[in-house]
């Protein structure tokens, strides 16, 4: 039998994620995140079971959006960085996406290259994150040039640094800063967006038309307020491959950062950072083991994990590991890995196979 270690992503659970997503966004246009493949997840598959279930996608960049084309999506792609150059906005133009501009660097190629069509063209306003977006005190000058120049229905948005925190003073400035900008926009008042995941989850009161959901669809924050009816849409899992039993005092791994308090039995599984697994998960990180739960100890190698299982005298070799999905959610073993939850979904590596399933 091959290594047993590989990637399910469960299609059915993404959907699921959307209705929810919907659900929670009343009257909203949905936007759904898919860049960097979809969080990991594979950016065609995931599209083509979100296309009936959302308004739009976003994407990093134009070349996210090109094989979203060759699969078919038709939906409107919005490019979230912008181009990079005159040509980039070329290829946003000949694709058809739509684009942020997020610097008045931007407009003279956006202005060449991009069909006048409503809502394709979003400007991105820099309410206190400081990493992209144009200054409010330069909105209503760079906002005349656009409508200037034939783009009638703009989208304004903007970026939240604090959206995790919850309602916080910091994300109480930008949202004054956001109502600000607004109001020094002629009427009609445009069509906005703001809310990432953690916003929409917070019900932090800012106002938008569009949400930008990524995470939550992908199940992340399932833990949080009222979105415990997320599924997790990734799961990676294994086998036990070898079982040993060390006396106490003997340690285990590189560097022996664990040493057995009492004679342990251990359980090796064949993962480790070489397929994504986080190499800092501590002593303790949970690890499910057909039906239990059990502690990660020893440091994550390149291709193997060791477990303790003393306490679970039924598992063996050929027991049935999950390292994060349905039962171990991703959220708590990032925390126990000293990262986030987007890490680990993103940076799940090409070794271990991925299936799909449902959809
Ligand atoms: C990635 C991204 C999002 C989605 O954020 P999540 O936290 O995954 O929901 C929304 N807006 C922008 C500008 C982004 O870059």
């Amino acid at each position: 039998m091959p290594r047993p270690t590989h990637v399910t992503i469960d299609l059915d659970a993404l959907a699921h994620n959307a209705r929810i997503t919907r659900r929670l966004t009343p009257g909203k246009r949905l936007m759904a995140c898919v860049k960097a493949d979809a969080y990991g997840h594979g950016a065609v598959p995931c599209a083509q079971t979100l296309a009936p279930l959302v308004d739009a996608f976003a994407v990093a960049h134009a070349e996210e959006a090109h094989n979203l084309r060759d699969a078919g999506i038709s939906l409107p792609i919005l490019v979230l960085e912008g181009p990079f150059d005159v040509t980039d906005a070329k290829t946003i133009g000949d694709l058809a996406l739509w684009t942020v501009v997020h610097s008045d660097h931007q407009l003279p190629w956006v202005i060449e290259h991009l069909p006048r069509e409503n809502a394709n063209v979003w400007l991105k306003l820099d309410t206190g994150m400081h990493r992209l977006g144009i200054q409010i005190d330069t909105l209503p000058a760079i906002w005349s040039q656009l409508l200037e120049a034939g783009f009638h229905d703009p989208v304004l948005m903007t970026h939240l640094a604090f959206a995790e925190q919850g309602s916080s003073e910091l994300t109480r400035q930008q949202a004054n800063q956001w109502r600000e900008a607004l109001a020094s926009l002629p009427s009609p008042t445009p069509h906005t967006s703001a809310l990432n995941s953690a916003a929409i989850i917070g019900e932090l009161p800012i106002s938008g038309d569009w949400v930008r959901p990524g995470y939550m669809l992908y199940g992340g924050l399932s833990a949080n307020g009222p979105t415990t009816e997320l599924r997790p849409v990734m799961s990676l899992r294994s086998e036990v491959m070898a079982v040993r039993h060390i006396p106490q005092g003997d340690s285990v791994g590189y560097g022996g950062r664990w040493i057995a308090p009492r004679p342990s039995r251990i359980a090796t599984v064949p993962v480790g950072y070489g397929d994504g697994y986080p190499r800092h998960a501590a002593n303790g990180a949970p690890v499910w083991i057909e039906g239990q739960e059990c502690p990660l100890i020893g440091r994550v190698s390149m291709d193997m994990v060791t477990v303790d299982i003393t306490d679970h005298p039924n598992a063996t070799i050929g027991s049935a590991v999950e390292l994060w999905g349905q039962h171990i959610g991703i959220d708590r073993l990032a925390q126990a890995a000293d990262t986030i939850g987007y890490t680990l979904m993103t940076q799940i590596s090409s070794r271990p196979a991925r299936q799909w399933t449902g959809g």
